[in-house]
């Protein structure tokens, strides 16, 4: 009888131990990420600015202000628009992607797809939306449900509420543009206060944007991480830098913010890169070492901080010192 009992009380422990487990599976929140792309924002500025919507986003989450966007190994890539939007959303630098250059236009192969087409692939339900104001972009994002080219930052801006408010995106990329041109018409600097008016602008409309976000009918529901980074700096009125090192340039800022996201400055060495093996590690994706991304998760909780340096490739630590 007392053996009866015994076992009883397991099997009773064991079927107590699976109901619970099935709960909390059942109320795992939906996994999405929101990247905010702001075209041509200098980090330093963007701390100068004391965005106060973006300052919120990074102190919900990991941050930062001395990522680099290209490797400085790869001394034939042009640090421009193209080169950099498809290093951070594919996950692979320019020698894999082929995309060096938007002056001779060598442009990319395929090979190493956007996040969205390996999000795809692994989940053919998921949602993905693309909504830019270069066009460009777009021959990266043909495979995206939504993949449109708007000619306004207040367009984008619309649009992508538009669509956290409709539609039910699990993945989504807004591109916004006026900081770059700003930093073109008046100067990347600092000290510009157009520049610096121009960053507050986007800094209010990413405010927006993401309010959308958080009214969504079951946004207690959904697990966001809100990415925003950019793909150049700028020096006087441009970013091409070709074979020069220009730190202003090269540094760029990462921001992965949420509940998965880890708090405070991320240590170790982050390239935009990492932006797509992030996002697709926080939608549930096993980044396969077959894709041989050199990006890596950065700034998600559980996730070593990323390497100072990759193969090959100098920390940005050492590029500043050299040239400063
Ligand atoms: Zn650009
Ligand atoms: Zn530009």
């Amino acid at each position: 009888m007392l053996r009866r009992c015994a076992y009883f009380l397991v099997a009773l422990t064991v079927a107590l131990y699976l109901t619970r487990a099935g709960a909390t599976q059942s109320a795992e929140k939906t996994k999405k990420v929101l990247l905010i792309g702001i075209d041509g924002c200098r980090p330093d500025a963007l701390q100068r600015a004391q965005a106060p919507q973006i300052g919120a986003l990074a102190e919900q989450g990991a941050v930062s202000y001395t990522a680099q966007n290209l490797p400085l190994r790869l001394t034939d890539v042009e640090t421009s628009s193209g080169p950099s939007w498809s290093t951070m959303l594919s996950g692979a630098f320019p020698d894999k992607h082929g995309w060096i250059d938007d002056v001779r236009r060598r442009r990319f192969n395929g090979q190493y797809p956007h996040f969205f087409a390996r999000l795809k692939e692994a989940n053919p339900k998921a949602s993905t939306v693309s909504i830019i104001t270069w066009p460009d972009i777009t021959q990266m994002t043909k495979g995206a449900d939504i993949n449109e080219t708007v000619k306004t930052d207040e367009q984008a801006e619309k649009r992508a509420i538009e669509v956290l408010e409709k539609q039910n995106p699990d993945a989504m990329f807004v591109h916004l543009d006026h900081v770059d041109a700003t930093g073109h018409a008046k100067g990347f600097n600092p000290e510009s206060p157009d520049y610096i008016a121009a960053i507050k602008e986007t800094d209010a409309r990413v405010g927006r944007i993401v309010d959308a976000l958080k009214k969504r009918p079951k946004y207690a529901e959904e697990d966001w991480l809100i990415m925003l980074s950019t793909d150049h700096g700028g020096h006087g009125s441009g970013h091409n830098s070709h074979r020069h090192v220009v730190p202003a340039i090269r540094l760029v800022f990462y921001i992965a913010s949420g509940e998965a996201a880890s708090r405070g400055v991320i240590e170790g060495q982050v390239y935009t890169a990492d932006v797509a093996a992030t996002a697709l590690t926080h939608l549930g994706v096993k980044l396969d070492p077959q894709w041989k991304l050199d990006g890596v998760p950065a700034g998600l909780k559980g996730h070593p901080t990323p390497a100072v340096s990759r193969p090959n490739e100098p920390a940005a630590t050492e590029f500043i010192k050299r040239k400063n």
